[in-house]
């Protein structure tokens, strides 16, 4: 018997699960508000980053190695490169999270990393003015995914094993119906097996969904030196995060197209109340923030910034991932409260939605992030 499944949410989340449900032979249909993709959420833009000695937490890491050979797998079923594992370029306080959780992370999984003296990080990083006291290193397993390929290879793949997008259609909630689920939007229903909730930022909208478990929080990005050739990864310049010693995050990434070289900062935000919501006064204060990191830590790259794009993350309580059955309804599961870090998971996540809906469990490398945890 068929399995009917629906996905509330076609962002990154939604497009994996979809691809990896659909290449299972279920039935899926994928309901998104906006049309697909779109520039409201969490998942748009050209680049995201990959790393796998992840200082958030060890326990990503077998994820993340998973996470790997599977871009890996829908680079060769779609033929489109989607990773460039080149290496991220990081720096800051040998006691600060950045360095410290890298470096704990790669001990206990046993991964590389080049430590760099201070001599070889201006050699081979002149684009970059750090403290003396400031440790350098490079990550060999990581670099960075093409993110806009990426969601495209997994909307095409899942129309290709039948999956069906309803774009435009906004989800109000569901109903338990005996061993099914109803989906309802305009007042329609729809009768499936389960339903997966991938809805990014906008968690809090789903009537069901206790609104504490995901805040929508604005993020602004920024880009700077367009169409200059210096900062592109053949010319050597890498993806980085430079961790500044008091705590702020900076992150960027090489050229890839005529915008130039992406900047952003994964601290910082604003909390919002709704994902609708715009926040003038944080715009401002993050464009003034990111010319003074750029004056301050990349002197050639101008500070005056010539393209900005705002961005959703869907922080949880704990900045972890929330994915796992709803504690009281197994018929409904939950992937949601990236926290502005997921989009690197996306295959693996993709592939455990459809073991949660198809064999009611999945890798108990998964068993940190449950839902649970909160109740
Ligand atoms: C600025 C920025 C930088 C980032 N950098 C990185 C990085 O370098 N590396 C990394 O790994 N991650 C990064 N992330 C995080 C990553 O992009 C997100 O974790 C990921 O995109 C989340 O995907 P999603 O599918 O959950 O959310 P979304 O893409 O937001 O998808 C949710 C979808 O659900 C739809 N939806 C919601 N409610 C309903 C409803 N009721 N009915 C129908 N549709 C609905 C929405 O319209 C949306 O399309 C970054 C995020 C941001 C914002």
């Amino acid at each position: 018997m068929t399995i009917k499944i629906a996905l509330i949410g076609a962002g990154i989340m939604g497009a994996a699960a979809a691809y990896a449900l659909a290449k299972r032979g279920a039935e899926v249909t994928i309901f998104e508000q906006f049309s697909a993709p779109h520039n409201r959420g969490s998942s748009h833009g050209a680049t995201r980053l990959f790393r796998t000695a992840y200082f958030e937490h060890p326990d990503y890491v077998p994820l993340l190695r998973r996470a790997a050979a599977s871009w890996r797998a829908l680079e060769k079923a779609s033929g489109v490169t989607l990773l460039e594992m080149c290496g991220v370029f990081m720096a800051g306080m040998a006691e600060n999270p950045l360095i410290s959780g890298t470096m704990s992370a790669a001990e206990k999984h046993g991964l590389a990393l080049e430590q760099l003296t201070r001599r070889d990080a201006v050699a081979r990083f002149p684009w970059f003015s750090l403290d003396p006291a400031m440790e350098t290193l490079i990550e060999p397993e990581a670099g960075f995914i093409y993110a806009s390929s990426a969601h495209s290879a997994f909307l095409a793949g899942a129309a290709a094993h039948g999956a069906i997008l309803l774009q435009n259609h906004a989800i109000e909630g569901w109903e338990g119906s005996g061993a099914n689920v109803d989906i309802i939007s305009d007042g329609q229903r729809r009768r499936f097996d389960k339903v997966i909730l991938t809805p990014g930022a906008y968690a809090g909208h789903l009537k069901a969904v206790d609104g504490a478990l995901v805040k929508p929080m604005r993020k602004q990005l920024f880009w700077t030196a367009p169409n200059e050739r210096r900062f592109t990864l053949s010319n050597g310049f890498l993806p980085f995060g430079i961790e500044e010693p008091d705590g702020r995050f900076f992150y960027g990434f090489p050229a890839v197209d005529s915008d130039g070289v992406k900047i952003g900062e994964h601290t910082g935000g604003a909390m919002v109340e709704s994902p609708d919501q715009d926040d003038a006064d944080y715009s401002n204060e993050a464009r003034r923030d990111m010319a003074a990191f750029l004056r301050r830590r990349t002197p050639e790259l101008s500070p005056i910034t010539t393209k900005e794009q705002s961005c959703l993350y869907a922080m949880s309580p704990d900045g972890h991932f929330i994915i796992g059955h709803q504690p009281d309804d197994e018929r409904v599961i939950l992937a949601m409260g990236f926290s502005g870090h997921g989009f690197k998971f996306a295959p693996v996540i993709g592939e455990a939605l459809a073991d949660l809906a198809l064999e009611g469990e999945t890798l108990k490398a998964f068993d940190f992030l449950k839902p649970e945890r909160f109740s």
